[in-house]
């Protein structure tokens, strides 16, 4: 077995790999660019190196950065993640003639199948039903149309070069051919620097299945079963489960038994998924389910696999690059109840879904029985512009669909993350939506239902109201109450905007300068209003105020204390970080409301320092 090993990578997958690396006894080494620096694959990694910019283009896809810093570690070997190198054959060759082992296919794989209508020509020669159309040589428009016109509308003009839902156009209506093949010919040239296309009929009612294949050195292939992705946005994963809803034993052994083919004639070593489009128009079957790729790597949807199968595929990974051969065979392989993920962005789906980035003051996850939360995050850490915004991958596993998909729902519910945007309602509603409950998914379910899936939640009144009751001074002494009190009416904001509120409540004793409201999900942060505009964080008056929920672990001075400017006040914790509030000026402490081991909220006040004169 290897002793250390480099991850190429960064968030979550990063951590994924060190994670059992580390139970294996592997020496762990993280790489990262400047934006990531204080990122969660770093602390967790035994060693780390610094490789450049936050750009990609300038730290992780630079195989002569990523080649030096394994050289400077003594790193044994390399794993790529998903994404960035992973699929680069050269990387690959320039790794093993470093004399380092490389996680992952032969290079001469991932080059047959690096291009789509090169591996479709391979798969069909190998027996594996591959999606009819056009994948020549001929590039010329009027051939391509009349290709188009061969196979029947509508088709899909695929980059043959592209990758992650980037490159293609789906053509309903003949006339709108030659300007779609010109757009698409344009992304293709400019996103994978190649802008040969191939023309694909397009599967009515298309669902994503794909299965999991495994190879190793000694020559065995076996399979693990299939994954259902059909739950897309623009031809991007949202939600994967495995199995795969209405999947018959004979359907099923018919499709792996295509995949572990499609393996075996590239010589496939390690982990890697042969992706198939399916007619949903009717019950599953194996004549009307096609290849349409392969990704040569670990995918991002592996968790849902490992959940019902048992296997740790990173382990099987290096185990394989180790030389060793796979630790079970395919008699033993077997499916354990269902499995559903999640992927968890910072993102708001109200607004388009445009990445929120930022520093997460709050970051909270739901738990439930059979959970699992697959992150490159923490609380306090920040989501940069310069990579794939996710926060999480949020997995759950059930004796059957319905338990795995109950379960997914509540952890996403109980997630919170404030003041970064997040798609968890999103996906809450989808998972509730009666066709995907029903297990009737296909790709285009939420292109068709998209609008009311993205409509911004609101926090409920009863949520508002406990948070309202937080922040307005109770109106009478304790003790003394009234049978019915009357509603009082008080405006507040919530995340900035101006809302009243009618109180039920008899207010609190010691208000707090802001509540975070948690619910489906998502939070908002209530506020008193205040008619002279001081709202939140009480600039300049001397108001010490929590940056983010947290556990005050020292306090350093008292009441009535006189303090200088930039003096030490009292610290608190939020997970793995620490920070110091200071005194803003010079003067005496007016008010303390901190005491070590306090739980406080966001914005609360914990202390008030007086000016002296
Ligand atoms: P999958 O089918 O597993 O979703 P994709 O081909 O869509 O695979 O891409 C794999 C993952 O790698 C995606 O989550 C994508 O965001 C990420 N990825 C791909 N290329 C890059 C890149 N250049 N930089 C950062 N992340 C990338
Ligand atoms: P990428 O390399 O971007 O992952 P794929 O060829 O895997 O490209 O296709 C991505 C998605 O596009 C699929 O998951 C599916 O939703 C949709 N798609 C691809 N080919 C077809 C097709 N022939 N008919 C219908 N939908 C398709
Ligand atoms: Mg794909």
């Amino acid at each position: 077995m290897i002793t250390s090993l480099l991850i190429a990578n960064r968030g979550e997958i990063a951590c994924r790999v060190i994670r059992t690396a580390r139970r294996l006894g592997i020496r762990t080494i993280a790489v990262y660019s400047d934006a990531d620096a204080g990122a969660l694959h770093v602390h967790e990694a035994d060693e780390a190196v610094h490789i450049g910019p936050s750009a990609a283009r300038e730290s992780y896809l630079r195989p002569e950065k990523i080649l030096a810093a394994a050289s400077a570690t003594g790193a044994e070997a390399i794993h790529p993640g998903y994404g960035f190198l992973s699929e680069n054959a050269e990387f690959a060759q320039a790794v093993m003639d470093a004399g380092i082992v490389w996680v992952g296919p032969n290079p001469s794989s991932i080059t047959a199948m690096g291009l789509k209508d090169a591996a479709k020509k391979l798969m069909a020669d190998a027996g594996v039903p591959v999606t009819p159309g056009y994948m020549g040589e001929n590039q010329e428009p009027e051939a391509l149309a009349g290709e188009a016109a061969k196979i029947g509308y509508p088709v899909l003009i695929k980059a043959v070069a592209g990758g992650g839902g980037k490159g293609m156009r789906l053509v309903e209506d003949p006339a709108a051919f030659i300007d779609a093949l010109a757009s698409c010919k344009r992304e293709a040239a400019s996103s994978f620097g190649n802008d040969h296309v191939l023309i694909e009929k397009y599967i009515a009612s298309p669902r994503h299945i794909e299965v999991q294949v495994f190879g190793d050195s000694h020559g065995n292939v076996v399979h693990l079963f299939e994954r259902d992705c059909s739950l897309q946005r623009r031809h991007q994963k949202v939600i994967e489960e495995a199995p795969a809803p209405g999947m018959d034993a004979a359907t099923r052994e018919a499709l792996c038994a295509a995949a572990v083919r499609a393996a075996r004639a590239v010589d496939y070593v390690g982990a890697g998924t042969i992706e198939f489009i399916a007619d949903g128009s009717g019950a599953l079957s194996a004549d009307r389910i096609w290849f349409m790729e392969m990704n040569t790597r670990l995918q991002v949807e592996h968790p849902v696999t490992e959940e019902i199968t048992g296997v740790d595929l990173v382990e099987w990974q290096l185990r394989v690059a180790s030389g060793e051969p796979l630790p079970l065979s395919q008699e033993e392989l077997t499916i354990d109840g269902w499995a559903m993920e999640a992927r968890l962005y910072a993102e708001d789906p109200a607004k388009g879904f445009l990445p929120s980035t930022g520093r997460l003051e709050l970051l909270q996850f739901g738990e439930a029985e059979g959970g699992r939360i697959d992150t490159g995050v923490y609380q306090g850490a920040e989501v940069s512009p310069f990579y794939d915004p996710m926060i999480a991958k949020v997995i759950a596993w059930g004796e059957d669909r319905e338990e795995a998909r109950e379960r997914l729902g509540a952890m996403l519910e109980d997630s919170a993350v404030w003041p970064v945007r997040t798609n968890a309602s999103f996906l809450v509603m989808a998972l509730q939506h009666c066709d995907f409950a029903a297990g009737r998914v296909d790709t285009r379910l939420i292109g068709r239902d998209g609008e009311v899936l993205s409509q911004p939640p609101v926090p409920s009144d009863e949520a508002l109201q406990t948070a309202a009751e937080a922040l307005v001074p109770a109106v009478l002494a304790p003790g003394l109450r009234l049978n019915a009190a009357p509603a009082r009416k008080a405006w507040f904001l919530l995340d900035g905007e101006k809302i009243e509120i009618a109180l039920e409540g008899e207010g609190s004793e010691e208000p707090a300068n802001g509540v975070l409201v948690t619910e489906q999900g998502q939070a908002w942060l209530l506020e008193p209003w205040r008619r002279d505009g001081a709202h939140g964080a009480a600039a300049g008056s001397g108001a010490i105020l929590a940056p983010m929920p947290g556990k005050v672990i020292a306090v350093d001075v008292s009441e009535g204390q006189a303090v200088t400017k930039g003096q030490k006040l009292l610290t608190l914790e939020a997970m793995k970080m620490e920070h110091t509030l200071t005194a803003p000026f010079d003067g005496v402490v007016a008010e303390l409301n901190a005491g070590a081991g306090q739980q406080v909220q966001v914005e609360a006040l914990l202390a008030r320092i007086e000016e002296t004169a």
